[in-house]
């Protein structure tokens, strides 16, 4: 067991966007890493040149950061293991598989990809395994050498003995053991000079000191590879968790065809980090209790590597979207007027800029009504605009004959008896109830949809104390014309 302080890393392939899976992923490390006092590394494995995808370290850093989920190594953050981008360590491969090779580890090899093709349909027809048969671990030094200064193209080659067990504890999944017999000569460094994924991630995990291996169930199968690397370069082997596949609601691997992946779609859908972070912790771990609301500091105390369960979790769309409306209602409301500010920017009302004050009134009547902060602005356009339309349905079935004299009474009634107070409102409109001998009802509904266009939403004289008196007014003016 490795006793120092635990430092544990991250390491994504660019693809362009953070999957939640791989926000799932660095969450568990981030948790783990502040929960015992270590150290959190981002490093970025980028040997794939085929994959390549301009500005994705950059997305990448940036949609961690927004959740909150920050490294305390890597890119930009030098911490004396770097550089943290795979492309730039190519030379650090290249002479440890190097090594591999004198200690006859490692092999070259110089088959042609048509003699790999040609290996793998004769294998197909005689029903075998598909791996490569070792063709070049038989070459001398002599003939490598020559090979090699005649420039011919090559591979490395690790070298596994069939017949042999590999074992290894796994905090998620306990003992595993694979036989060496299914697995193949893996290419440890590639003819363009690159590592191979294998290679370059145990390389980097023992040259950066990580202690715990935390990472997705669908790289379990490497594992063996990367047990019988450590072997062979004689390094200590970290500790693994494999943590469990994440799952569609019918069960089937989380894929882009059911929905959104990216961690980037759930931002610009309106959701909230801190729901999203919270979310995803739930995707294989509870403390064992009931408890489902976690703040990200209230995550790392609770969070344990023992907890995270084996079997496939299901990303349930309507438990991020309860979340989400969890978390808005855990904010206050100049916080969430702050986001209102910003969500308004995307809006298409005609004009965007607010008081706060103004925001304030309008989340403190609309907080309880919304799971999004945009739905604030959806839900409730007529606080920033005057109603454009008045629903027409509403209209049929409240508006009476009676209702333009009553409102018309009411706006007597506010001019003379109203200070802009919801006490006001409200006793003005049982003044003119009282007088024209109908229920107050006849006057809520229409003021309702002359102040709104609509048939629901906060309080009416709530909505009425926000427009102000002028305002209530000349929108029941405006109502009263369509009459
Ligand atoms: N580069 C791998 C990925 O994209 C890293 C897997 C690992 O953590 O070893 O997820």
């Amino acid at each position: 067991m490795i006793n120092e302080t635990p430092r544990v890393r991250f390491a994504p392939s660019p693809t362009g966007y953070l999957h939640v899976g791989g926000l799932r992923t660095a969450l568990y490390n981030y948790l783990f890493a502040k929960k015992n006092n270590g150290t959190f590394v981002l490093r970025i494995e980028d040997t794939d040149r085929n994959r390549y995808v301009p500005g994705a370290v950059e997305n990448l850093i940036a949609a961690l950061e927004w959740c909150g989920v920050t490294y305390d190594e890597g890119p930009h953050k030098d911490g004396g293991y770097g550089p943290y981008i795979q492309s730039e360590r190519l030379e650090i491969y290249q002479s440890l598989c190097k090594e591999l090779v004198e200690k006859k580890k490692a092999y070259y090899c110089f088959c042609t990809p048509e003699r790999l093709d040609a290996l793998k349909v004769e294998q197909e027809k005689a029903g075998q395994q598909k791996k490569y048969d070792k063709h070049c671990i038989h070459l001398s030094d002599a003939e490598v050498a020559d090979r090699l200064a005649a420039g011919e193209r090559y591979v490395i080659r690790m070298s596994i003995l069939d017949g042999q067990s590999i074992e290894f504890d796994d905090i998620v999944r306990g003992h595993i053991s694979f036989q060496s017999d299914t697995l193949d000569d893996q290419v440890l460094l590639k003819g363009d000079g690159y590592p191979t994924y294998h290679l370059a991630n145990v390389i980097d995990d023992h040259q950066m000191k990580i202690t715990h291996v935390i990472r997705g169930e669908e790289w379990l199968p490497s594992t063996p590879k990367h047990v019988l690397l450590y072997q062979a370069f004689g390094w200590e082997i970290p500790i693994f968790s494999h943590l469990p596949l994440l799952l569609n609601p019918d069960r089937s691997k989380l894929s882009k065809r059911q929905g959104d992946v990216a961690v980037e779609d759930y931002k610009s859908k309106g959701f909230l980090p801190e729901a999203m972070v919270n979310f995803v912790a739930l995707l294989g771990w509870t403390a064992g209790d009931d408890k489902e609301f976690y703040q990200l500091n209230e995550l790392v105390q609770a969070f344990s590597l023992e907890r995270v369960n084996k079997s496939g979790a299901v990303f349930d769309l309507n438990k991020l979207t309860w979340l989400n409306a969890e978390h808005l209602r855990k904010k206050s409301s100049p916080e969430l007027a702050v986001l209102l500010a910003k969500s308004l920017q995307d809006s298409d009302l005609p004009v965007k800029e607010f008081t706060t004050e103004f925001l304030v009134s309008v989340i403190d009547a609309m907080r309880e009504r919304v799971e999004f902060i945009h739905e604030v602005w959806k839900n409730g356009s007529y606080f920033f605009q005057r109603p454009a339309a008045y629903d027409a349905a509403v209209k049929t079935k409240r508006i009476t004959e009676k209702s333009k004299k009553l409102m018309e009474e009411y706006i007597a009634e506010l001019q003379q008896n109203c200070d802009g107070s919801k006490e006001s409102f409200e006793h003005a409109l049982h003044v003119v109830a009282e007088k024209n001998e109908v229920k107050n009802a006849e006057l809520i509904h229409p003021l309702r949809l002359a102040l709104s266009g609509v048939g629901g939403g906060p309080g009416v004289y709530d909505i009425a104390v926000i427009l102000g008196k002028e305002e209530s007014i000349e929108r029941i003016n405006i109502f009263n014309e369509t009459l």
